[in-house]
């Protein structure tokens, strides 16, 4: 019985975002706080800040998630993991501010070079980034890749890893993206198939370590590492899984974000799919 919400859009302010997932009967969203292909976020006035913790706390959405910028590399070399560990630090410090609990990081990129150094440079990013906002309560969730060229956290084994090698912040959780893992090569198509993932996710991370699921089936194949979004039961996947999952009584209070595309039956379409497996409005 997750929560049911959508990546929403922010145009046009912050505090629309609310509107617009409310309107589409969401419980929780996903929004971005900032453009997600810059560096550099506008800083918001107090203004903006009050009036989008206001309209949340009078509003129907329970949950609010952040996704961070794309072009954060905690995983890094160069300046380029300074760059991203400050972006990540500013994101947090934002949604402390917006009142928003959780962030989703994708956890970076070996470009190539050794994926054990790049490993370890994403754990060193990752102990800096929670004691630099350790007056906050903001949880970083790392989110599950589809395994495209050198991307870190392909598998529920490798996100492990990283929380363990860190040694396990309370701060610190999992995003599970049915696609991404799907591209990856994790059969989830059959009830067998998720109840295994669910499994692997409490034994290697544990079930409260999930903060956020993503929502979307994939075009691409199992195990092609492709991460082409579709409407749920329209690609590779087909609908059983996010069936499972919405109606999955251990993750009653967890966002499940729909990231499908917004054309076609859009979040509407696969809003109302998402409540008929469910089986509740
Ligand atoms: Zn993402
Ligand atoms: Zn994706």
């Amino acid at each position: 019985m997750s929560l049911l919400g959508s990546h929403i859009s922010s145009a046009g302010g912050l505090r629309r975002a609310i509107g617009r997932a409310e309107a589409l009967g969401c419980e929780a969203m996903q929004i971005f706080t900032r453009n997600p292909l810059q560096w550099r976020g506008k800083n918001l006035t107090d203004a903006e800040l009050d009036a989008f913790r206001r309209a949340l706390l009078g509003s129907s959405i329970t949950r609010v998630i952040s996704h961070a910028s794309y072009l954060i590399n905690m995983a890094a070399e160069d300046s380029v993991r300074r760059m991203s560990v400050d972006a990540a630090i500013c994101e947090i410090e934002r949604c402390h501010q917006l009142g928003i609990d959780s962030v989703v990081i994708h956890p970076g990129s070996s470009k190539g070079g050794s994926r054990r150094d790049a490993l370890s440079r994403l754990v060193e990013s990752l102990d800096e980034i929670l004691d630099r906002t350790r007056d906050t309560t903001v949880s970083v969730l790392l989110e599950t890749m589809a395994g495209q060229g050198g991307t870190l956290g392909s598998s529920v084994d490798e996100i492990a890893s990283v929380l363990d090698r860190q040694g396990w912040d309370r701060r610190l959780g999992i995003c599970a993206d049915l696609c991404h893992l799907f591209g990856a090569g994790l059969d989830i198509r059959t009830e067998g198939g998720y109840s295994r993932l669910v499994s692997s996710l409490a034994k290697h991370v544990g079930l409260e370590r999930i903060g956020c699921w993503h929502m979307s089936d994939n075009k691409g194949t199992l195990g092609s590492s492709a991460d082409r979004h579709a409407h749920i039961g329209e690609g590779e996947i087909g609908a059983v899984p996010f069936g499972m999952l919405v109606s999955d009584e251990r993750f009653a209070d967890i966002p499940a974000i729909l990231e499908t595309p917004k054309d076609g039956i859009g979040d509407e379409g696969n809003l109302a799919l998402l409540r008929k497996l469910r089986g509740r409005p």
